[in-house]
């Protein structure tokens, strides 16, 4: 592990379930709080001694809410994030709601090495984030950007599109506030709802999955059609393009210099450690994850139990798809080399199978998604992991 690792730590405390959302999350007034930072402090001492405190490359905090945390709790997790690893981060990004920033929160993260804010904005439209089911307001995301420029930090804005009742007008009226913030990172996701329910829904009380259910019944109903939500994509990409924003992968754009480092871990295969509830992790080629409920997550850490590995991953094909999901595409020579010739054989005949609809384009030994399989990407990904 000499080019050390990813760290992610999921808190996942937010003050009200936005109701598309399937992270693990749990209310922050939740009697669990303390019991559950505890535990991640002990599985970060534990993982970090079986791993021989390895040097962390990038951190992410990530939730959940994180930036909800009281500023003594931000630094009992410093305080564990440093006897746990040796940490000298290239990059520490901490996901942020822009209605819980406040200075004494800043300065605390500021004080872990944080370099980069990550703003749920999703919408800066009232009828958007009310669609949505968000409780910030849309002026609270501009003076969350301005506390975090302040402080010294990067910000990402993540943006949903395709939510109930919105136009493309919502949408181009939402990326020009966006731009007009001076970002240094977006993320821009299609709103995509699940109609099965998760483990995480056990961690909120009242109404449980009926609930969540008929919510997204309802929302599904109101959401524009396929076509619409394509010429969405298309339009982020103009705008963000043209505000000289580089479309770096799929969902995300950046000025440059300022892509997440973090995220290109993921997206390259490397190496990451992921604590608490839910977070998954990728060591020595073995992706594992840790349960979802913080019931069970804390039972886990109480009795010394392991992360659950997961005996379906397919190496091979999600490597393949990650690599596919950046504009710097699959290097065919290279893929060969570390997993094989029938690993090839099976990318080869997915470029094969989609080449009549012009899904990808072959450069020398790079594959990469055109525009129009940069919308269609999932045509794709299902042949490299059929
Ligand atoms: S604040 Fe974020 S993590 Fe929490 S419920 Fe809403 S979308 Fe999910």
């Amino acid at each position: 592990m000499t080019r050390g690792i990813g760290l992610y730590v999921h808190i996942p405390f937010c003050a009200s379930r936005c109701p598309y959302c399937d992270f693990a999350t749990a209310p922050a007034t939740s009697a669990l709080r303390g019991r559950y930072l505890a535990a991640l402090a002990e599985e970060m001492l534990r993982e970090g001694r079986a791993l021989g405190r390895p040097r962390v490359r990038t951190l992410y905090v990530g939730g959940g809410t994180p930036s909800l945390l009281e500023p003594p709790e931000v630094a009992s997790l410093a305080e564990a994030l440093r006897r746990a690893f040796d940490l000298r981060p290239r990059e520490v990004t901490v996901e942020a709601n822009p209605a819980t920033l406040d200075r004494a929160r800043l300065a605390a993260w500021r004080d872990v090495g944080v370099t980069r804010l990550s703003l749920g904005v999703q919408s800066f439209s009232a009828h958007g984030l009310r669609a949505l089911g968000r409780t910030h307001q849309p002026e609270d995301s501009a003076a969350a950007v301005a506390a975090a420029r302040d402080a010294g930090f990067d910000v990402n804005l993540d943006l949903i599109f395709g939510w109930p009742g919105q136009t493309e007008d919502d949408w181009r009226a939402d990326l020009r506030s966006a731009i007009a913030l001076a970002p240094d990172h977006a993320s821009c996701y299609p709103l995509e709802l699940r109609l099965d329910p998760e483990e995480a829904v056990a961690n909120w009380p009242g109404g449980g999955w009926r609930v969540l259910e008929r919510w997204r019944r309802d929302a599904l109903d109101g959401q524009p059609d396929e076509r619409v939500v394509a010429g969405m994509y298309r339009q982020a990409e103009r705008q963000l393009g043209m505000a000289g924003y580089r479309h770096y992968e799929i969902a995300n754009w950046a000025r440059p210099g300022k892509r997440s480092l973090h995220n290109l871990g993921y997206w390259r295969d490397r190496e990451w450690l992921g604590v608490g509830a839910g977070a998954h992790s990728h060591l020595a080629g073995v992706r594992s994850a840790n349960p979802t409920s913080l019931t069970e997550y804390l039972g886990k850490i109480h009795t010394g139990g392991a992360r659950v590995i997961d005996t379906g991953a397919d190496a091979p094909g999600e490597a393949a798809m990650l690599a596919l999901r950046l504009d710097s595409g699959l290097d065919l020579p290279r893929y060969t080399a570390r997993f094989g010739t029938a690993a090839a054989a099976r990318v080869r005949r997915a470029i094969d199978e989609v080449a009549p609809a012009r899904l990808l384009r072959i450069t020398g030994d790079r594959v990469r998604l055109t525009a129009k399989g940069r919308l269609l990407a999932n045509e794709v990904f299902i042949r490299l992991l059929a």
